[in-house]
């Protein structure tokens, strides 16, 4: 299979030939089609799979292709680390090279103005740590009521990293009415509970 079966827009597929990717992965081939369709997704895979460009990838075109101009963060990636978040804000920025969608990241451990002044500037998709994300909407710098994905990555991390409360706070401030991302390189029960609560008829995929 080549990226050209997925029917993905010029400008990402012009991107994707920037980086040299010539077919989609498994995770790839399978997530992308169902993210199109705005279905929910639940992912079953580890990193090195491709799963960054299996989410990001149709995330930006949907963004590029929606009708009606919104305001603030339409998209919201959780990832557990730092290093994670800068990964992801990195591919953002690759695949959506030509489609200008605007993005940040934020995590902890540095201090808050650089972030909080691109908030202020506007992005329409976030990727955060959890534990800065509940602080800066603590004290008001976000807004996610134009939110319309959200994307769950590494959920078993965040339960042995210990942040799996603070991601149920800020699932808990998301819009009902969401497209909703979940990965997970394993399903302990309490992961596999959370994905039941979150996810509305999700496709299953497994690499
Ligand atoms: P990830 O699993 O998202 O961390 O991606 C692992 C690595 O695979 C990253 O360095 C990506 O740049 C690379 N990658 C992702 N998708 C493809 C693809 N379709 N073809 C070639 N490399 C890819």
């Amino acid at each position: 299979m080549s990226f050209k079966d997925l029917e993905l827009i010029e400008p990402i597929q012009r991107a994707l030939d920037a980086e040299g990717y010539t077919s989609p992965t498994p995770i790839q081939q399978q997530a992308i089609p169902f993210i199109l369709q705005g279905k929910d997704v639940l992912g079953c895979a580890q990193t090195g799979t491709g799963k960054t460009a299996a989410f990001s990838i149709p995330i930006l075109q949907l963004l590029y292709k929606q009708k009606e101009v919104r305001k603030g963060i339409q998209v919201l990636i959780l990832t557990p680390t730092r290093e994670l978040a800068i990964q992801i804000d990195e591919s953002i920025a690759a695949y959506g090279k030509f489609t200008r969608s605007t993005h940040t990241v934020i995590f902890g451990g540095v201090t808050q103005l650089r972030q909080t002044t691109a908030l202020k500037k506007g992005v329409e998709i976030l990727v955060a740590t959890p534990g800065r994300l509940l602080d800066l909407m603590n004290q008001g710098f976000i807004d996610l009521r134009n939110l319309s994905v959200f994307v769950l990555d590494e959920a078993d991390r965040m339960l042995d990293m210990g942040f799996i409360n603070d991601v149920k706070k800020i699932i808990a401030k998301l819009p009902a009415k969401r497209q909703t991302l979940f990965f997970s390189a394993t399903m302990p029960t309490e992961i596999q509970s959370l994905a039941d609560s979150l996810l509305h008829k999700p496709a299953k995929i497994e690499v």
